[in-house]
């Protein structure tokens, strides 16, 4: 048998996705955060000392290592803050790009999506 699909997430459901986005948000910014604190870079004191050449390929290791973290950690956060706020306007679950309705399943797999399946792929290929 076909597995039916609900044509829109009902308000009681949308109420949780709502509450798991926020926390995850919180989440993200928190990590984003302490990852801010352990780039090497940002302890301005360190900028200053006659750091041997061993301990600048580090520090620069550290910096990009953590600079790539950041990068990553901030797409989910405007990905997320994306998908807050078209629930907010009642667009969650419609596919942001060609305004067809994204896969329950999709959403329940990954709730920040705001494009469906084929316009996910079309952006990545
Ligand atoms: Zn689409």
């Amino acid at each position: 048998m076909k597995k039916e699909h609900s044509l829109w997430f009902p308000a009681n459901l949308l109420a949780p996705i709502g509450v798991f986005l926020q926390e995850k948000l919180k989440k993200l910014e928190k990590r984003k955060k302490d990852v801010e604190d352990d780039d090497p870079f940002k302890d301005v004191g360190r900028l200053n000392d006659n750091a041997s050449p061993d301990t600048d390929a580090a520090e620069q290791f550290g910096h990009a290592r953590a600079s790539a973290i950041e990068k990553e950690l901030q797409a989910k956060i405007k990905q997320t803050k994306k998908a807050l706020s078209r629930l907010k306007h009642g667009k969650y679950t419609i596919c942001e790009d060609c305004g067809k309705m994204i896969d329950t399943d999709r959403l329940v797999a990954y709730p920040e999506a705001t494009k469906c399946v084929k316009c996910e792929a079309k952006r990545e290929a």
